[in-house]
């Protein structure tokens, strides 16, 4: 599959995953304001899934978690941890802590994990504000149900190893084996994992809406 390419959430410009960066870098960076780390969020296994934040220097990895969390990971309250080569980063640990080029590996749930990777792209600044700003994602990957090939809305959990687990809503309604989960759809690295429905990310891409480009569900 052709990577994924994803919308610049402050203009909407869609691109690849590495022209994103130099986008952002060169079109979206003032030279003072607020002092924050660029990040680079990406799906450990699928790198399909991509984001781009910035964070201030004061926040600290709990935030970060929280936003995870919030965008691709959160099903039931799984723990959670950031690691580096040497170890558990600590949840407590600031932003400001980090150099450019480290890399941090995220888990979510250490029964069926999610992985995320987080590079430490550079310094860059922004106005005022608090928190984790999203600045870019992947646009949602299509995916097309195995019987009629539609696009497809659910994910057969007990079919994921197959590859081809999918199905549109109409062609899912035929199954009748009591023993089929289905999960739904959904643009984050953690879809058909434990019961992720990913009923907490509020950021879908939305282009027009004004300043931040994503919808309140
Ligand atoms: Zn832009
Ligand atoms: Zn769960
Ligand atoms: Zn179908």
């Amino acid at each position: 599959m052709a990577a994924t390419k994803g919308n610049c959430y402050l203009c909407g410009k869609e691109l690849g995953k590495t022209a994103m960066k130099n986008h952002i870098l060169k079109v979206h960076c003032p030279e003072q304001g607020q002092e924050c780390r660029l990040l680079k969020i990406e799906g450990s296994e699928d790198k399909n899934y991509w984001l781009y934040v910035d964070i201030p220097l004061s926040s600290t990895l709990k935030t970060l978690d929280g936003f995870l969390r919030k965008i691709w990971l959160e099903c039931c309250g799984h723990m959670s941890a950031f690691s580096n080569g040497c170890g558990e980063v600590g949840m407590s640990v600031r932003i400001g802590n980090f150099n450019d080029g480290d890399v941090l590996l995220h888990e979510y749930d250490f029964g069926s994990t999610t992985e995320t990777l987080i590079t430490f792209i550079g310094t860059v600044y922004r106005s005022q504000q608090r928190g984790v700003r999203l600045l870019a994602r992947n646009a949602p990957i299509k995916f097309i149900c195995r019987e009629c090939a539609s696009p497809a809305v659910l994910i057969d959990v007990q079919d994921y190893e197959n590859k081809d687990p999918f199905y549109c809503r109409k062609c899912a309604e035929k199954n009748t084996d009591p023993d089929t989960v289905f999960l739904p759809v959904t643009n984050s690295p953690r879809m058909g994992v434990c019961g992720y429905c990913g009923e907490s990310d509020t950021f879908t891409y939305a282009p027009r809406t004004p300043k931040y480009m994503w919808v309140k569900k």
